[in-house]
C-alpha cells in the first residue's frame, strides 16, 4: 500500500535491520526500543490492523505466530518474551499496518500500564 512505512520495509524500499523472514512474513528490530529486544513481526501483505483480517488470513495469522517463535529463537530470547498487538489508536497503535511486538530482555511488568 502506497504510503505505508511497514509495506516499504516488507519490499525493501526502507532498510530495517531484518531478524527473520519468509515468503508471508518479515521481523525487523524497532527503531525505538522499549526493552533490550524489541522486533516488530509483520504479514508482508497489507493488513491495517488485526481487526480487519478475515476468515481467509487464518493462516497467515498462524505463520505470523510461528514467525515470532523463530524471531524469539533468533534473538535468543525464547524463554521468556511478550507478544502483543496495539489494535486501534486508543491502544497505542501508531503505524496501520498489523504489527506484533516481541519484547524480552527485561522484567516485563504485568498489568501493562
Ligand atoms: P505501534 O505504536 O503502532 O504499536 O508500533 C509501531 C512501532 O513501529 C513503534 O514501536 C515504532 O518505534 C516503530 N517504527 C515506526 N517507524 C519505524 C521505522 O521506520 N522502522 C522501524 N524499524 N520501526 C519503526
Ligand atoms: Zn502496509
Amino acid at each position: 500500500m502506497a504510503d505505508c512505512i511497514f509495506c516499504k520495509i516488507a519490499a525493501g524500499e526502507i532498510n530495517a535491520r531484518v531478524v527473520y523472514e519468509d515468503a508471508d512474513t518479515i521481523a525487523f528490530l524497532d527503531l525505538n526500543p522499549q526493552a533490550p529486544a524489541h522486533a516488530l513481526i509483520i504479514p508482508r501483505r497489507h493488513i491495517p490492523r488485526l481487526t480487519a483480517a478475515e476468515d481467509g488470513d487464518a493462516e497467515l495469522l498462524g505463520k505470523l505466530q510461528l514467525a515470532a517463535v523463530r524471531t524469539a529463537k533468533f534473538l535468543k530470547v525464547e524463554g521468556a518474551f511478550r507478544l502483543v498487538t496495539n489494535n486501534g489508536k486508543a491502544a497505542g497503535q501508531s503505524v496501520d499496518h498489523l504489527h506484533y511486538h516481541l519484547l524480552a530482555g527485561r522484567k516485563l511488568l504485568w498489568p501493562p500500564g
